[in-house]
C-alpha cells in the first residue's frame, strides 16, 4: 500500500503534521517508535503562542498548573515578575503528547507505534520507509522524530555540539503543603550552567526539576544537577533523564527531495526560554501546506521543497537567529544582565511578552534597542 505521506515521530511536530495532512485529504501513517503514551523528559510548559496555533482546545483535565508569574534568581538576586495573564500552562508529556495524536487519528491518520523507523531508501517514484518491522512506500516523508533524528540524515549534517544544550530533569513528588506546588510561578535560576538556566515547575502532583546548559562546556553534569537539588533542599536521591535540546538560530538544512524536517528534528527551538513546543506545532502545519501543494503538482523535488524552509524562516526562523544572539549576550554577562534586570523591571516584563505569543523577538529587539541607554545608566546609578 502506498501512503501521500509518512511522518516519522509522533511528538508535537509530528502529531499535527499528521493530523493536518489527514484532514486535508492525504493518506497518512505515523511511525512511532515508542509505545504510546511515552515519557518525554520536558518542563511540559505550554504557552499561550502554542496553544494558538491549535485547531482544537486542551481538554482541562491536561492543564495541571497555570502561571501567570516568573521567579529568577541569580545569586542574590530574585526578581518576581507577574502578569494578569496566562503565560503557560504547564502540563505532563505523556498525557498532552497522547491527545495531540489521539487528534490525528480522529482525523483518519493511521498510526503504528512500537515501531522504529531505521533508513530510507530514495527511489525513482517514491520513499521506502524501513522499520524494524516492515517496509511502507510513500510519495514523502516529514521527519518529526527529533533531536537524534533519523530522517535528518538524508536531509543534512549532525548537529554540532555548540548547537546543542544537555537538559537533565527530574519529577520530584512534594509534599501538598509545599509553597513551590501551590505557586503559579515558574522559578528559572540561572549561573549554575554554561548558556542555560535551571528551572521549577509546579505540577499537580508533582515539581519538575531540571537543568539546561549548552553541550560544549557543560563539565560534570550529573554534579551540577545533584548540587541544584541540594540548593533547593530536594531529595538528591532521585531518577532523572538526559535529553538534547537544538538551540534555534542556527542555518540548518530543513528539506530534501521528497523530505522535510519539522519540530526538533528541524533544530526549531527558542535559545533562551527553551520552548519547543510551539515551534513544533507550527512547522509541523506548514510543512503540512508544503505537502499538499507538491502533491497537488506532483512536485516533491528539493527546489520545490525549498519554499517549506522559506516560510518558516519568515514565520519564525529570524526571530530565533535574533534570540540566539541575545541568548549569547546574556550568558556572557549574566551578572550584568541580571543586574540590569532587576533594576528595570519593565525589561523582564516586555520580554515575557515572546512566550506568552503578544510579541515576537523582531519587536522586543526593536523596543529593547532604543532603551539601552537609559537601562544602563539606570543601572550604574542604582
Ligand atoms: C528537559 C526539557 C525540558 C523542556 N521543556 C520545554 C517546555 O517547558 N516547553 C516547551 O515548549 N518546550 C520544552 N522543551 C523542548 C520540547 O520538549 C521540544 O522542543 C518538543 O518536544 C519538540 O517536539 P517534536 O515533536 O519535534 O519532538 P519530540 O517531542 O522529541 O518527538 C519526537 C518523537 O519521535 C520519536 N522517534 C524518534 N526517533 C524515531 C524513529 N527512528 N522512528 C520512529 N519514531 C522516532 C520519539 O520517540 C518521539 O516520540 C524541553 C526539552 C527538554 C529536553
Amino acid at each position: 500500500m502506498k501512503y501521500d505521506v509518512i511522518v516519522v515521530g509522533a511528538g508535537p511536530a509530528g502529531s499535527t503534521a499528521g493530523r493536518q495532512c489527514a484532514l486535508k485529504g492525504l493518506k497518512t501513517l505515523i511511525l512511532e517508535k515508542e509505545k504510546l503514551p511515552r515519557y518525554k523528559p520536558c518542563g511540559g510548559g505550554v504557552t499561550p503562542r502554542a496553544i494558538s496555533l491549535l485547531d482544537f482546545k486542551i481538554k482541562r483535565e491536561l492543564i495541571e498548573r497555570e502561571c501567570y508569574g516568573v521567579r529568577l534568581h541569580y545569586g542574590r538576586y530574585e526578581i518576581e515578575i507577574r502578569k494578569p495573564y496566562r503565560l503557560t500552562i504547564l502540563t505532563s508529556r505523556d498525557k498532552f503528547d497522547m491527545y495531540l495524536t489521539e487528534k490525528a487519528i480522529d482525523a483518519d491518520a493511521e498510526l503504528k507505534d512500537s515501531e522504529r523507523v531505521r533508513s530510507l531508501d530514495l527511489t525513482k517514484d517514491g520513499v521506502d520507509v524501513k522499520t524494524d518491522k516492515n517496509t511502507y512506500k510513500t510519495a514523502a516523508v516529514i521527519g518529526a522524530d527529533g533531536v537524534n533524528s533519523t530522517v535528518s540524515r538524508y536531509v543534512r549534517e549532525k548537529f554540532k555540539p555548540r548547537e546543542l544544550a544537555l537538559a537533565l530533569e527530574a519529577e520530584i513528588p512534594i509534599d501538598v503543603d509545599d509553597d513551590i506546588k501551590d505557586s503559579d510561578v515558574v522559578r528559572a535560576y540561572f549561573g549554575s550552567t554554561p548558556r542555560g538556566y535551571g528551572w521549577v515547575f509546579p505540577k499537580k502532583e508533582h515539581i519538575s526539576v531540571g537543568i539546561a546548559g549548552a553541550l560544549s562546556g557543560f563539565k560534570n553534569p550529573r554534579d551540577v544537577f545533584i548540587n541544584f537539588l541540594r540548593m533547593l533542599n530536594l531529595d538528591t536521591n532521585v531518577r532523572y533523564h538526559t535529553h538534547l535540546i537544538p538551540f534555534g538560530g542556527y542555518d540548518r538544512v530543513t528539506y530534501s527531495d521528497r523530505i522535510l524536517l519539522v519540530g526538533d528534528a528541524a533544530g526549531f527551538v527558542d535559545p533562551i526560554f527553551g520552548e519547543g513546543i510551539s515551534y513544533a506545532i507550527n512547522s509541523g502545519k506548514i510543512a503540512t501546506n508544503v505537502m499538499v501543494d507538491a502533491h497537488e503538482t506532483d512536485d516533491f523535488s528539493k527546489k520545490k521543497l525549498a519554499e517549506y524552509d522559506w516560510i518558516c524562516r519568515n514565520a519564525f526562523g529570524k526571530y530565533l537567529k535574533d534570540a540566539l544572539d541575545i541568548s549569547l549576550l546574556i550568558h556572557k554577562h549574566p551578572g550584568i544582565f541580571v543586574k540590569v534586570i532587576a533594576n528595570n523591571r519593565s525589561l523582564l516584563d516586555k520580554a515575557l511578552e515572546i512566550p506568552a505569543g503578544r510579541i515576537d523577538y523582531g519587536e522586543f529587539k526593536r523596543w529593547f534597542l532604543i532603551r539601552i541607554p537609559y537601562y544602563c545608566v539606570r543601572s550604574i546609578f542604582l
